[in-house]
């Protein structure tokens, strides 16, 4: 089984970081790919290039054999500067991995929104989605296409290769992408947030220093 885990990574951070190692092991998978996304359709524009973002997180990941880059979104926005759309990482993902479930993760907050992502019925068609949540989360408001969906047992999804929907709380860091800039844009120290080798690349390109 195959983890994808889609961000922005503006820059990556432990809460990605940890989030990935953790359901990787929940799950078994054999390899978690984070996909740095080129263009989001749904928020604002990175605020550094996509090539800095994907070096940082080549930096992030360096001693982590488990996590793997996939530049496929950067790949197909340098040929048609498409949005980035889910649906189409995901059926290309599928071509590559014929019968072999996919997981695609999502954050909660992230679920909320799913309705609104471009085709997102067919999401279903290419992946499972887990859904990462916090303690106390509320599965009870489901609509009639997640409920006919939902994997009761995670090992639900191991016996077919897409096409269902599970929640699976993960331990989740206080920790998001946009605290840090604005931690750097104000002169603070973002130490113990994300890791060390990536700091040194925030500095070393001067990176956030402005909102
Ligand atoms: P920003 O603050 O710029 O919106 P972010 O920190 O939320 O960024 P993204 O790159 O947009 O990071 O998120 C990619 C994925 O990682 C999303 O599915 C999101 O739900 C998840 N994610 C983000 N922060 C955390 C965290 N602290 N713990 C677990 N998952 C996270």
């Amino acid at each position: 089984m195959i983890g994808i885990f889609g961000g922005t990574f503006d820059p990556v951070h432990y809460g990605h970081l940890r989030s990935a190692l953790e359901v990787k092991d929940i799950f078994g998978l054999d390899e978690v790919r984070l996909i740095p996304c080129a263009n989001p359709p749904h928020r604002e524009q990175p605020a550094v290039t996509a090539n800095m973002r994907l070096q940082m997180l080549e930096l992030a990941i360096k001693n982590q054999p488990g996590l793997k880059i996939d530049t496929r979104e950067l790949d197909r926005y340098n040929l048609d500067q498409t949005p980035s759309y889910m649906v189409d990482t995901l059926k290309s993902l599928r071509q590559e991995f014929k019968n072999e479930p996919l997981l695609l993760f999502i954050g909660s907050d992230a679920f909320k929104h799913l309705t609104g992502w471009h085709q997102w019925q067919r999401l279903f068609d290419y992946a499972h989605i887990v859904v990462m949540t916090r303690p106390g989360f509320n599965t009870q408001q489901l609509d009639d296409f997640f409920k006919a969906r939902l994997a009761v047992d995670t090992k639900e999804l191991a016996l077919a290769s897409a096409g269902n929907l599970c929640f699976q709380q993960i331990t989740q860091l206080d920790i998001s992408a946009t605290a840090i800039r604005n931690i750097i844009a104000r002169k603070q120290n973002p130490g113990f947030l994300l890791p060390d080798a990536v700091i040194e690349y925030i500095k070393q390109h001067q990176l956030y220093e402005t909102r």
